[in-house]
């Protein structure tokens, strides 16, 4: 399924549904997504806060792993950030 993630070491990787929806995005931006996803970089993902909080079914697909204002309205329960 994800190839460039099998030294991963994010138990979510193979059901991370921001990779289905970036394919094609090119390697530089495929690179910085490994770095996100491997050794103690997870802890810094808004995507990995929000699953290891709330659980899978509320991390957005849209969520993007440096989006940490919007993670962060999530867990605190409010559906909109502020613009
Ligand atoms: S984007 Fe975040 S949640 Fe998804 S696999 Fe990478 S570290 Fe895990």
């Amino acid at each position: 399924m994800h190839d460039e993630g099998s030294d991963c070491v994010c138990e979510i990787f193979e059901e991370c549904s921001f990779f289905d929806r970036n394919e094609g995005l090119n390697n530089t931006i495929l690179t910085v997504q490994r770095i996100f996803c491997s050794g103690e970089c997870k802890e810094n993902c808004a995507r990995y806060g929000v699953y290891q909080v709330l659980g899978p079914e509320h991390v957005p697909s849209d969520l993007l792993p440096f989006d940490h204002l919007t993670a962060d309205h999530l867990i605190a329960g409010k559906t909109k950030v502020p613009a």
